[in-house]
C-alpha cells in the first residue's frame, strides 16, 4: 500500500510504535486489496459516465484523477530562481521515489558555471549528503575534471536526473523519469550553462530520448537547446578503467569547446 509519509516520518512513526509495544504488524481487520481496486475503478468509470460512483453500500475510495507529468510541468514552469524550482521539487509528491529517501538531491557547484552535468540519480552517499556526486564516482569525477582545469567549486555545476534515491540503486522507471522531466529541463533554463554534459545511459535517456552510451559518447548534440557532450558516467569507469582512454577524449574536447565557446 502506497504511503503519504516520507523516509524521516515514517521512522519517526515506527520507532513511536515500537516504544509503545507494538510487536506485530497486522490490521485488526483484514483488507481486500482486490476488492479496494475494483472499487476504485467502479469510482472512475462512474466518473467519466458523469456519475458519483456511489453505487453500492461501501464508500468508494475516489481516487483524484493525477497527471502526475501535467503537475511537474506547472510547478517547474512557474519556478522563477533555482531555490524555488528545488522547493517545487520538494514539494511534488506524485513520485514513490521520494518515500524512500532520506534526502531530495538537488545541485551541487557553482551556479552560473559554464558546465552544467547531469547525472543519473543519487546512491546511498548523495542520498544520505542530499547532495550529487559526493561517493566514490563522484570522487573520480572531481579528478577527471581537475586534468582540465574545472572543478565544482569554481566552473561546473553538477545535477542529477532524478532528485531522489530509487532503492537498491535500480534505474528509474520510464513514468519517474517521465514526471521529474519537467524539473530538469527548468533546472536547466534556470541554470543557464554553455555545454552540457550528460553522463551515463539514463541521462542519455532523459535528455536525449535515447540510450547507447558506448555509440553516443563523444559525439557532441543538442539537449534542451544546448550544446550537449554525452559522456560515460564515472561509476561506469571504476568499473570499467580501460573505458578511462575515451573518457580522456572526450574531455578534451569539452575543453575545446569551452575555449572556442570564449
Ligand atoms: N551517480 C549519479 O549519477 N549521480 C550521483 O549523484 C551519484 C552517482
Amino acid at each position: 500500500m502506497e504511503s503519504a509519509l516520507d523516509w524521516h516520518a515514517a521512522r519517526a512513526a515506527l520507532e513511536w510504535q515500537m516504544e509503545m509495544g507494538v510487536a506485530e504488524v497486522l490490521c485488526d481487520a483484514p483488507v481486500d486489496r482486490f476488492a479496494l481496486e475494483d472499487v476504485a475503478k467502479e469510482a472512475r468509470a462512474a466518473r467519466r459516465r458523469g456519475g458519483t460512483g456511489m453505487s453500492g453500500a461501501a464508500t468508494p475510495i475516489l481516487e483524484p484523477e493525477v497527471d502526475p507529468v501535467a503537475e511537474a510541468t506547472a510547478a517547474a514552469q512557474a519556478a522563477g530562481t533555482l531555490s524555488s524550482l528545488q522547493a517545487a521539487m520538494a514539494a511534488f509528491e506524485h513520485c514513490e521515489l521520494k518515500r524512500g529517501a532520506r534526502n531530495l538531491v538537488f545541485c551541487d557547484g557553482v551556479q552560473g558555471a559554464r558546465v552544467m552535468i547531469v547525472g543519473e540519480a543519487p546512491g546511498r552517499d548523495e542520498d544520505r549528503e542530499g547532495k550529487p556526486f559526493v561517493g566514490a564516482a563522484g570522487q573520480l569525477l572531481d579528478r577527471m575534471l581537475s586534468a582540465i582545469g574545472l572543478s565544482r567549486t569554481e566552473s561546473v555545476y553538477i545535477t542529477n536526473v532524478m532528485p531522489w534515491r530509487p532503492p537498491q540503486n535500480r534505474d528509474p522507471k520510464p513514468e519517474e523519469m517521465a514526471m521529474m522531466k519537467p524539473f530538469l529541463e527548468r533546472h536547466i533554463a534556470l541554470a543557464a550553462p554553455d555545454v552540457l554534459v550528460i553522463a551515463g545511459n539514463i541521462s542519455c535517456q532523459a535528455l536525449l530520448g535515447k540510450r547507447g552510451i558506448t555509440r553516443l559518447r563523444g559525439q557532441w548534440t543538442e539537449a534542451c537547446g544546448k550544446p550537449a557532450l554525452p559522456m560515460f558516467h564515472p561509476a561506469y569507469l571504476l568499473r570499467n578503467p580501460a573505458a578511462k582512454r575515451e573518457a580522456w577524449t572526450d574531455l578534451l574536447s569539452l575543453k575545446a569547446r569551452l575555449k572556442d565557446q570564449t
